[in-house]
């Protein structure tokens, strides 16, 4: 695949239901846009979780049940990882209040995917950083129920396969790493119902804060093969 130059820094957000491909597109556009990288909330948490650190152990059974974790927890695993990055610094302002500095270079650009779930979040990362772009992804959901069941992830890295139209080159085996495949603790229906059932509630005042913001844009597919091309084209007029 060809790859493009990103001219302007680009700060977007993934939302869709579980299961609609949110990781792959992210995975797809950092291919293109090499200057993009990526931090998933997800990955973030699971890797606390498979590592045993006191984030892990606090939120192992929310997430196991399909809940939302705290807000506080979230956002100070999300703040940790801009600061890492160097994608957000803190100036001192007259009155000695702390101002977040987003960086302008087109290589602080980047993908959250699964933060911010809640209006709440969003508007707490507004103080942080201004998101440029927000991608909702809709696709049915009895597709995306059919999906979720032949769906492998290589756990370290967060790589995702479906063994129906992305399957690994070896089956059960990271492409990468030959590592082997897992299921995620949560992809049984029951919990992709009660997961759904979080984003129904939750995704509505996300969407229409950033609707507000004029950062709003929406993509529609069966399949994450249907939308890629649409979120190529749509992000190469913004930011290439
Ligand atoms: P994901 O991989 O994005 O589907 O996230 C898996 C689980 O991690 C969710 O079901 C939640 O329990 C938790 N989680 C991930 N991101 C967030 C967030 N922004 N706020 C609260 N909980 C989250």
């Amino acid at each position: 695949m060809n790859t493009k130059e990103i001219r302007r820094a680009a700060r977007i957000i993934l939302v869709g239901a579980p299961g609609v491909g949110k990781g792959t597109q992210a995975e797809r556009l950092m291919k293109r846009y090499p200057q993009l990288s990526a931090i998933s909330s997800g990955d973030l948490l699971r890797e606390s979780v498979r590592k045993r650190t006191q984030l892990g152990l606090e939120v192992e059974s929310t997430m196991k049940a399909g809940s939302l974790v705290p807000d506080d927890m979230i956002l100070k695993l999300i703040l940790g990882e801009l600061q890492s990055k160097r994608w957000v610094s803190y100036q001192s302002s007259i009155t000695g209040a702390f101002l977040a500095e987003p960086s302008k270079s087109p290589d602080a650009s980047f993908i959250l995917d699964g933060f911010p779930r809640t209006a709440i979040q969003a508007t707490k990362l507004d103080s942080l950083i201004p998101i440029n772009l927000v991608v909702s992804i809709i696709t049915p959901v009895n597709i995306i129920l059919s999906r979720i069941a032949s769906r492998w992830v290589h756990a370290p890295s967060g790589r995702v396969y479906n063994t129906g139209f992305n399957a690994p080159k070896v089956e059960g085996k990271d492409d990468i790493t030959g590592e082997p495949l897992t299921k995620r603790a949560d992809d049984d229906e029951a919990t992709w119902k009660q997961r759904l059932k979080k984003f129904d509630e939750t995704s509505e005042p996300l969407l229409e804060h950033y609707e507000r913001q004029g950062v709003l844009w929406t993509v529609q597919g069966n399949s994450s093969d249907e939308i890629t091309p649409k979120l190529f084209q749509e992000f190469e007029a913004r930011f290439t």
